[in-house]
């Protein structure tokens, strides 16, 4: 109703009003994190549902992280507009290629490529060539690169010079190797992951028909965190849209994170002169953060160059001021994860709830370190969103599970624990049936995807006690067709735990205390980032880590690797100025608020390591990162990733590709 319609406007500002209620593209919002861009954009779809001017199934909303577009379609279902499609370019991408495959390519829809490397390898050996594994990993990476930036292997020779770029080995000898790859991928029937919108837009291109039929079928873009699209991306979305401008795009340039896939904030600052019509609305208004924050984050900036700086528009705190960040240098990288997990723990012992906090790191490698220390200090936490939630393999077979019990007889060891159980309550059944398959109610020892399979079933437990306190009397039937219906939406239960994630994963996302970690010169900067753009990307990684927290920052980094090492590491050069008493050229005297923070040295020294670390613990077994494949080699187990998972800068894509919905 157009009552409905209204009511989403409560509650936006005057500029984010503007961006809801104009409904008919083009439309450009250029503002900073945390002004809500996300905000605006998925009002402005409830606005256009409710108010019947859009319909749901006309509507295509993308991101490029699967966590973003999770948190898209939660806010689009709190706001009635569940119907709404929000997904990620790839995975909207995928199910067009896979739904038109047939007609426009014919045979069989090809597969998703699992063991890119290990094709790579066999690449190279068909020409002769043997790789070791960091040859190999490098040459992934270059193909990589050629896909995204559309150079095929006959060019790939003078793409290299003409971008200035060093390849790992001889020009020539990656362009056979790559040839090969495309030709076996091929004869396997398979296509990677930057085939996916390579021949999405092929097949557009080509095939007119289709690609009318893709614009019958959506009217209506939108597209959240604009600044990270890729050439290739925008192709697509020029092509969906096909000419009819009913694009809404928001973006903030100095989030532009993404480079390595090609992304570029060049089209977020040239939307106005491609569409000179457009709607353009600029917000500086902070939502999220406390002035603290805030002043942090525009005091981190007031350094950066580029094009993307220029654009930039400081950032006017809105929320009462709050704690000061906090800045804390610890001896070695140990004493750093249980300092982080003894703070954590105080925060929870004094009523925080673990899902409003993260811990956010520049590698996936840093991750182990941490759940070690928060599994230590009894911290659930979780690598993962919580996206897929039902279509994780635990939560699936739980599911079935439940619902034998619920029948009866199904099985013999299930019917017997629910028969001990005695009391008639769901959340005991549901613990006794968990139980026949191992699950307990204290978290394993183990860390790692042990420890994430354990707290998907909490969830499920949690669940059932919340649906039994909602529902007095239910029993198990009950609570299977409620499983059901949430699975059918999507609709996942709160997962309990402490966010890890790596900063690319966090962009868009948001926690009341947020632990910035590992803050050295080497990790932020990283070390392959070696030109000023690429310098000055990983300051815009920092940028989007310091403006995930709502209230409470604390940015930590290690003068040392292991306990007694010697102390080589340096604080980033980016907390220069903003540290209080930090080194480094302080321009124009003190930045900002952060100034009168507190830096605190070393007080989890070895003494608070001798403390946590008094007990042998048994080791759980390093897994990969990406595909959870147990790693006995040293070198696999240092990268914490198998050598079959794609190259370090893939890291973030492969992830996505997994999640994808
Ligand atoms: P990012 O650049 O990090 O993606 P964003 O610009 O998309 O940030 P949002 O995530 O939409 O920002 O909003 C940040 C926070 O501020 C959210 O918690 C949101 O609910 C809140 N917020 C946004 N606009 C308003 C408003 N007008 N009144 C109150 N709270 C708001
Ligand atoms: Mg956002």
């Amino acid at each position: 109703s157009a009552f409905g319609a209204d009511a989403v406007l409560e509650g936006l500002d005057p500029e984010q009003r503007a961006v809801a209620t104009a409904l008919r593209g083009p439309v450009c919002v250029l503002a900073g994190a945390g002004t809500g861009k996300t905000r605006a954009i998925t009002h402005r779809i409830a606005y256009g549902v409710l108010s019947g001017v859009m319909a749901p199934q006309q509507v295509l909303a993308v991101t490029f992280t699967a966590r973003a577009a999770g948190e898209m379609r939660g806010r689009l279902r709190a706001l009635g507009a569940g119907a709404v499609q929000a997904r990620t370019f790839h995975s909207a991408a995928l199910r067009q290629l896979q739904f038109f495959w047939p007609k426009a390519i014919g045979g069989a829809v090809p597969r998703l490529l699992e063991r890119k490397v290990q094709l790579v390898a066999e690449a190279a050996a068909r020409g002769g060539i043997r790789l070791d594994r960091a040859d190999l990993r490098d040459v992934t990476g270059e193909i990589e690169w050629a896909k995204v930036t559309q150079t095929v292997p006959d060019d790939y020779a003078a793409a290299v010079a003409a971008a200035g770029r060093t390849p790992p080995r001889d020009a020539a000898e990656i362009a056979g190797v790559y040839a090969a790859y495309e030709r076996l991928k091929g004869e396997r029937g398979t296509i990677d992951f930057e085939d996916v919108l390579l021949l999405t837009v092929g097949v557009l291109e080509s095939r007119p028909d289709i690609a009318e039929q893709v614009r019958a079928q959506y009217r209506h873009f939108v597209v959240d965190e604009y600044q990270d699209v890729s050439p290739l991306q925008q192709r697509l979305l020029d092509l969906w849209d096909g000419g009819r401008g009913n694009l809404c795009v928001v973006g903030d340039a100095s989030q532009t994170i993404y480079s390595f896939t090609g992304a570029t904030p060049a089209f977020l600052l040239g939307f106005r002169a491609r569409h000179p019509d457009a709607t353009e609305v600029r917000l500086v208004r902070d939502y999220r953060s406390t002035p603290q924050v805030v002043g942090l984050a525009n005091g981190l900036l007031r350094h950066a160059r580029g094009p993307a700086a220029r654009a930039r528009l400081e950032l006017v705190a809105q929320r009462p001021p709050g704690p000061e960040p906090v800045f804390q240098e610890y001896p070695d990288e140990p004493a750093e994860a249980e300092g982080t997990a003894r703070r954590i723990r105080a925060l929870l012992d004094g009523g925080a709830r673990p899902s409003e906090i993260a811990v956010l790191f520049r590698t996936n490698g840093q991750s182990e370190l941490y759940e070690q220390a928060l599994a230590d200090a009894g911290v659930p936490y979780q690598l993962r969103g919580a996206e897929r939630f039902f279509e994780r393999p635990e939560v699936r077979e739980a599911g079935l599970l439940l619902r034998g019990a619920a029948r009866g007889g199904a099985d013999a060891e299930v019917d017997g624990a629910l028969a001990g159980a005695g009391g008639a309550e769901l959340p005991g059944h549901v613990r006794a049936v968990l139980a026949t398959r191992g699950w307990t109610p204290t978290p394993p020892a183990g860390v790692g995807a042990a420890r994430e399979r354990w707290e998907s079933l909490a969830a499920l437990v949690r669940l059932a006690e919340e649906f039994a306190a909602a529902r007095p009397g239910a029993g198990l039937p009950e609570f299977v067709a409620e499983l059901d219906a949430r699975a059918a939406v999507q609709h996942v239960p709160t997962m309990e735990g402490v966010t890890l994630a790596s900063l690319h994963a966090a962009k868009g996302l948001e926690w009341d205390a947020v632990f910035l970690v590992g803050l050295t010169e080497g990790m932020v900067p990283i070390t392959h980032a070696r030109t000023e753009e690429q310098v000055e990307e990983e300051r815009r990684l920092l940028y989007v880590g310091v403006t995930r927290a709502r209230e409470r920052l604390t940015l930590s980094w290690a003068l040392s690797r292991s306990p007694g090492g010697r102390a080589t590491r340096q604080p980033s050069r980016f907390l220069d100025g903003l540290r209080p008493g930090g080194g480094g050229a302080v321009l124009g005297g003190p930045v900002g608020l952060g100034a009168r923070a507190s830096v605190t040295r070393g007080v989890a020294g070895r003494a608070g390591r001798e403390e946590v670390g008094r007990r042998p613990r048994p080791r759980a077994p390093i897994r990969c990162r990406l595909c959870g494949r147990v790693l006995a080699e040293a070198a696999e187990r240092k990268l914490l990733r198998c050598a079959d998972c794609p190259s370090d800068v893939d890291e973030e894509l492969y992830r996505r590709l997994r999640d994808w919905r």
